[in-house]
């Protein structure tokens, strides 16, 4: 047997809600712009542009609980509540009829953005990587296995700083909804378990600071809370 080098990084792991087994993470795609009302406020049209992606790192994802510091090399860190997929099943150029075997299960997760580095990105033509995918930048909640929760096509989806109202909207307002966001991904590329997609935000995308308390939640599927800590 060969061994490596240096020590292996540890597998990410998201726990599974009301067990002690752990769901592995292998990757972790992002819809943009999945919400027309959130389209609008970002300057898109709902109408016309067909869905896109964007990635980050599978050890972005940490438990949304306890304390989350503060990112670098920013003054703009942004919340985006997201439902998020997981994936249990490979699978490739998926029909939207056969998308839904491919879920193993939903959690909630905040897409956390350096808002000012992904504005920078975008007006030089960029990639937007820097703004997205930093450390610790997608807290998730304990994930729901389908077998409990079914598929989740409606449900309010919300978020508050410090207890104000600040996200919310229902899972019924996504321009893609799961099937959609399914086939769309494994077109580009083979779906393999562990696979999590953060299938996009609301309207009412804003800034955090050190000490804010941020709580969320999905209908059906679970709430989370977390602080933001110091830079
Ligand atoms: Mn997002």
């Amino acid at each position: 047997m060969s061994q490596f080098v240096i020590s292996a990084p540890p597998v990410t792991s998201v726990e599974v809600a009301g067990s002690d087994a752990r769901f592995p993470v292998r990757r972790v795609f992002c819809v943009g712009r999945n919400y027309a009302d959130h389209a609008l406020e970002m300057g898109g049209n709902p109408d016309r542009e067909p869905p896109f992606f964007f990635q980050k790192p599978s050890d972005a994802v940490v438990p949304a609980s306890g304390q989350i510091p503060y990112p670098p090399l920013t003054s703009d860190l942004h919340h985006e509540i997201e439902m998020v997929i997981a994936i249990g099943k490979e699978g490739t150029n998926v029909s939207t009829d056969d998308a839904r075997d491919l879920v193993w299960g939903y959690g909630v997760g905040v897409d956390l953005t350096r808002r000012d580095l992904q504005a920078a990105a975008k007006k030089l033509g960029r990639p937007w990587d820097w703004g997205k995918g930093f450390d610790l930048s997608a807290p998730t909640s304990p994930l729901r296995p389908v077998s409990e929760v079914g598929h989740l096509e409606a449900g309010r989806i919300w978020l508050t700083v410090n207890g104000e109202l600040r996200q919310e909207g229902d899972l019924r307002q996504m321009i893609w909804p799961v099937v959609d966001i399914i086939r769309y991904v494994s077109e580009s590329v083979t779906l393999k378990p562990g696979d999590l997609i953060f299938s996009g935000t609301p309207a009412g995308v804003g800034a955090m600071q050190p000490g804010d308390t941020v709580r969320g939640g999905v209908e059906g599927i679970g709430e989370f809370e977390f602080r933001i800590g110091d830079a």
